[in-house]
């Protein structure tokens, strides 16, 4: 019974032993992989092979239409499409996702250079 009374003082007067998420957050530390933060997509030459190295089909290139995509709720977060990259065009955050409520995904598009735009015009 002294034991138990005890232990309900002491843990009154302790502080918790978990954080009160998502006002109190975790410092990140060196190198900690977080999430993938996305991609340069102007550095990017769409060859695909963060899509095919991906472990669970998280990415999806189009080089016809010059897209980038990754589905942030399959990313296990594993950071072998930064490491593999060519370019290294791909960017690892040490920060973890924050929670949402709907599911989407993140999607980068390549805008037409000036040159792309009008075929056969030479710039002055
Ligand atoms: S971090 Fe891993 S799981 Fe996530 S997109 Fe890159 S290769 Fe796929
Ligand atoms: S590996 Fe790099 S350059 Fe190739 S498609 Fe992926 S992000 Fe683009």
């Amino acid at each position: 019974m002294f034991d138990m009374i005890s232990n309900i003082f002491k843990n009154l007067s302790s502080k918790p032993a978990t954080r009160k998420y998502p006002f109190e957050k975790r410092e990140t530390f060196k190198d900690s992989r977080g999430s993938v933060k996305g991609v340069d997509i102007d550095t990017c030459i769409f060859c695909g092979i963060c899509a095919r190295k991906c472990p669970s089909d998280a990415i999806a290139v189009d080089r016809n239409s010059k897209s980038w995509e990754i589905d942030p709720f399959k990313c296990v977060v594993c950071g072998v499409c930064a490491e593999v990259c060519p370019k290294k065009c791909l960017f690892m955050d040490e920060q973890y996702s924050a929670s949402a409520y709907s599911k989407g995904k993140n999607k980068f598009v390549q805008q037409p250079k000036p040159a792309e735009e009008e075929p056969g015009k030479v710039s002055a």
